[in-house]
């Protein structure tokens, strides 16, 4: 059950079929375009949207706006030092802001970074400085059937091939993204992160985890085998694996703005720190109010709760096995903070140029007012190169919706399945020429 009551609620919009039929046409079938207000369920992402606690509310009372050297950052900066042991912490506005940060500073045009699989912000942020992201996740991440415990873990062998190909020197650093966000929300195991952190000692490069959702990553650890003990302890060892992390607060934060980078290098702080004054602020502020500092140390201690994360990682399980039970097909194992719909196995008859999981995102609005997100043809095949898989996201956000929701919606899911012969595709009517999911406009084949 939620280890938690409610003292404050919202309501949810509901709306008939023929407004959802309207909004959705007016958008151009595209679900980024229709106002949350039209949304019933809105599970678009995880990211800003978790519900805080009364103590963090309580928190942004006790806001010091204090240009510099505001209580509120001592706080912030004593508990990031506590959960993850890093001696420099560099506040941003978010988690784009803390790559973009560390990128600016340590990449050469023509550098390679290694991450199991780069975020997509990631990828931009070293893509913009000239960088080169490689992916070196292992094989399974890319199997949407292969059941392995730790599909976000690296695949050593490919780092040594980087290595091979482009030397030393080319490799300032390399990233480990737990969990892994573009695979799935999968988890990363403790005995990975120690070889990753071995491989990059032995090789004298910087380890930096790309940590946003390290305390679900250090739950998945508990409770699928290699690591036991406190949460908090789990999380410490981890990070003493590697020598810096960026944080985007807007998931395992438990905040809806906010972020940072942790390091131990001093110089290299030094150097982030003179870059942040210039983009985001003073140094004990760095882009958020005081009060936004307090309420984001509050949100850090809270996701280390066994209690909330056995609640949080538990309710996206159950609304999986809801889902896999109804036969609807899925990405498996479910990761840590959505469900992938399988939109290839699902709409089976509608081909991949017809855009199937946008198809099936649009579907779930207009029978259920329910909002994912599309990733398949659509976000990716922008040169012809069609991915591998169309899935559409459900991601669930934290403490906002409970089980009857993620219920509700598996039943919709499971209607659609029932009644997919009916679904049709759709096609591009306007597209922009980079990011073209977010503004394209649709209409459906007939
Ligand atoms: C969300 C996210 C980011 C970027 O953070 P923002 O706060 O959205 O800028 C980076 N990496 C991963 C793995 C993320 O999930």
């Amino acid at each position: 059950m939620e280890p938690f009551k409610i003292k404050t609620v919202e309501t949810i919009p509901f709306t008939t079929r023929a407004e959802r039929e309207a909004a959705l046409a007016e958008s151009g079938y595209n679900v980024f375009s229709i106002p949350a207000r039209l949304v019933t369920i809105d599970l678009l992402t995880d990211s800003g949207t978790s519900a805080m606690s009364d103590q963090q509310w309580a928190a942004l009372m006790v806001g010091d706006e204090s240009y510099a050297g505001s209580d509120n950052y001592y706080r912030f900066e004593e508990t990031v030092r506590r959960i993850t042991g890093y001696e420099h912490v560099i506040p941003t506005h978010q988690g784009r802001v803390a790559e973009n940060l560390l990128f600016t500073t340590v990449l050469k045009e023509g550098d390679h970074v290694p991450n199991n699989i780069h975020f997509d912000t990631t990828q931009a942020n070293i893509e913009h400085n000239g960088g080169v992201a490689v992916n070196c996740v292992i094989d399974e991440a890319y199997d949407p059937i292969a059941d392995v415990p730790f599909k976000g873990n690296m695949d050593v062998a490919k780092l040594d091939k980087v290595l091979a190909d482009v030397g030393r020197d080319r490799i300032p650093l390399v990233m480990l993204t737990i969990t892994n966000n573009s695979g799935g929300g999968q988890p990363v195991s403790l005995e990975n992160a120690r070889e990753v952190s071995q491989w990059c000692r032995r090789h004298s490069i910087p380890f930096i985890y790309d940590a946003c959702r390290f305390a679900e990553n250090a739950y998945f650890n508990k409770v699928r085998g290699g690591a036991d003990g406190a949460i908090s302890d789990i999380v410490r060892e981890f990070f003493s694996l590697a020598d810096g992390c960026t944080v985007s607060a807007k998931k395992d934060g438990l905040v809806n703005m906010g972020g940072f980078v942790a390091l131990n290098n001093h110089e290299l702080a030094t150097q982030i720190t003179n870059m942040l004054i210039l983009i985001e602020g003073f140094p004990t502020y760095g882009g958020l109010a005081g009060r936004d500092l307090e309420a984001m140390a509050q949100g850090l201690e809270e996701v280390l709760d066994e209690r909330y994360l056995a609640h949080r990682i538990g309710q996206v399980q159950q609304f999986g096995q809801r889902l896999t039970d109804a036969g609807v097909p899925l990405v498996l194992p479910v990761g840590g903070h959505a469900v992938y719909l399988d939109a290839k196995r699902f709409l089976p008859h509608i081909p991949q140029e017809q855009f199937p999981a946008q198809a099936l995102t649009c579907a779930l609005y207009l029978e259920g007012g329910i909002r994912g997100c599309e990733i398949g043809g659509l976000m990716f095949a922008m040169h012809g190169d069609w991915p591998e898989l169309e899935l559409v996201r459900l991601a669930v956000p934290r403490r906002v919706y409970t089980r009857s929701h993620l219920d509700y919606v598996a039943d919709i899911c499971a209607k659609l399945y029932r009644e997919r012969d009916s679904l049709r595709g759709l096609r591009i009517t306007y597209e922009a020429t980079v990011l073209r999911h977010f503004t394209a406009r649709l209409e459906p084949v007939v």
